[in-house]
């Protein structure tokens, strides 16, 4: 099952539940009942899925009973039992360590490992381009003189991204090649350096040999496996074993944007206690997607990726330095309107590969992750087309010019102007609400951020 065929069944058990009169032991049973059985169809280990299901009715029973004596009503059980499956879901994927994070103003060597076809080199582009993007200025080593066309393969990759590389058509060794390189880039102050390492061998205990001499004469500040989702949960196996030769601190899945396994592999890797970084989501360069626990979770339930999505929308503006300007001068302020709102939506439209991003507006279909691109610019444009519905005045606005309040100031519903625009934009008076609460979200994070230590360095934290 694919991650967004996934995330729609376990979506759709908790939508029934939640549409379930009471919240008996039957009820909790058929929900426990689909969960399960979906993780199992992602390849999610068995011991895994019935250690999940016991907590999540473990959790729920002390819940139940606490809130029974408080006088509970079903919608507050509703939620009890709601966040103990997200809290669980978290659980699963979380493999409870921090990886190292490369800082500018010092040279930061990161090696990639991993058996040959994972998505190494792919990957290795991708992750400079990733740190390029945000400021730190990064280069490609490769260090696999094994497979032939390795080398060009990495060169048209980071010809493509603008990333400088070093490689050699004629040097075999590939221990003096990556020292070489990272030599080369040390003096040049870079502040990341990848180096590519080879992903098969004769002999497998030649390839952990070779590793260890890369990482011995390079001496990274972070090893990255990386690993193929399609293996399901013998990604555990694989990255146990690598682990006994290079001891990497972090791992990168690929290929989660079509495999039925991808559940499977990333609950597995997470009970190695070892950090994923990065999931890959697509053969394009910009198809690598920061993996942090709980908005994984969100993202897969449909609830949305704030904070992923302000991390594209600094991407954006760094492409855009005069926009950046503007943007960081906002966000700083704690400002965001619903005019900057349907800038950012723009801008998603013009970036391609909607989909994904679109996954990460709260209030998306699940489904939109996974192959639904006209689905996702069709549900975009509406957006904008409520946007252009609006009058200058609600454009500028926070949002709030659209409610009407009660006497104390609190909103008690949408007024006139949400039902015009609504009816201007040819959707609906639901749809012109959620997207005011998605501009109003945003403008919450904003805050947030603007108001802590300024944007940028809100977002430097993020990487
Ligand atoms: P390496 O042998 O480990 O260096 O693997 P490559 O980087 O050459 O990748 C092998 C194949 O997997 C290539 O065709 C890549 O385009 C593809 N690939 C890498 N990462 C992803 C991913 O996240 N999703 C998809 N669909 N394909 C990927």
């Amino acid at each position: 099952m694919v991650l967004a065929d996934l995330g729609a069944r376990l979506n759709g058990a908790l939508s029934q539940f939640s549409k379930s009169s009471s919240v008996d032991d039957a009820a909790i049973d058929a929900l426990l009942k689909e969960l399960c059985s979906a993780l199992l169809e992602s390849d999610v280990n068995v011991k895994l899925v019935s250690q999940l299901r016991a907590r999540v009715k473990a959790k729920v029973k002390k819940s139940l009973e606490e809130a029974e004596k408080a006088g509970g009503r079903e919608a507050n059980k509703k939620n009890v039992v709601q966040k103990a499956v997200y809290d669980e879901l978290v659980a699963l994927v979380d493999p409870g360590t921090e990886p190292y994070k490369p800082v500018k103003g010092k040279v930061n060597v990161i090696m990639a490992v991993g058996i040959q076809g994972a998505g190494k080199t792919t990957t290795c582009t991708k992750l400079a381009v990733h740190y390029q993007r945000r400021g730190l200025r990064s280069c490609l080593v490769c260090a696999d003189t094994f497979r032939a066309g390795a080398f060009d393969q990495l060169k048209q990759n980071a010809t493509k991204a603008k990333i400088p590389f070093y490689g050699s058509y004629t040097e075999t060794d590939p221990v003096a090649i990556a020292a070489l390189g990272v030599e080369k880039f040390r003096k040049e102050r870079f502040d990341v350096i990848i180096v590519d390492t080879s992903g098969r061998h004769k002999q497998e205990s030649e390839l952990f040999e070779e590793m260890v001499a890369i990482g011995a004469a390079v001496k990274p500040d972070m090893t990255v496996m990386v690993l193929d989702a399609s293996i399901g949960q013998a990604a555990e196996g694989q990255s146990r074993a690598f682990k006994e030769s290079s001891d990497f601190g972090a791992i990168i899945v690929t290929k989660l944007d079509g495999h039925a396994k991808g559940g499977g592999a990333i609950s597995a890797v997470a009970a190695t206690k070892t950090p994923i970084i990065f999931l890959g989501t697509g053969e394009h360069l910009n198809d690598l997607e920061k993996f942090a626990p709980q908005p994984f979770v969100s993202k897969l339930l449909g609830m949305g990726d704030i904070q992923g999505l302000m991390e594209h929308m600094q991407d954006m503006a760094m492409a855009n330095p005069d926009r950046q300007k503007d943007l960081a001068k906002k966000l700083e302020q704690g400002k965001f309107s619903i005019r900057d709102w349907r800038e950012q939506l723009s801008s998603i439209m013009s970036m391609g590969s909607l989909s994904k991003i679109a996954s990460m507006i709260p209030g998306m279909p699940a489904g939109m992750m996974e192959g639904g691109e006209d689905e996702a610019a069709g549900k975009l444009k509406r957006m904008i087309y409520i946007t252009d519905a609006m009058r200058q005045d609600e454009l500028d606005s926070d949002g709030l010019i659209f409610f009407s309040f009660d006497k104390e100031g609190n909103p008690v519903g949408l007024n006139r102007r949400a039902r015009r625009v609504a009816k201007g934009s040819g959707t609906s008076v639901r749809e012109v609400e959620e997207l005011l609460a998605q501009a109003r979200m945003m403008a919450g994070m904003a805050r947030q951020a603007g108001g802590q230590n300024g944007w940028m360095t809100a977002m430097n934290k993020m990487q």
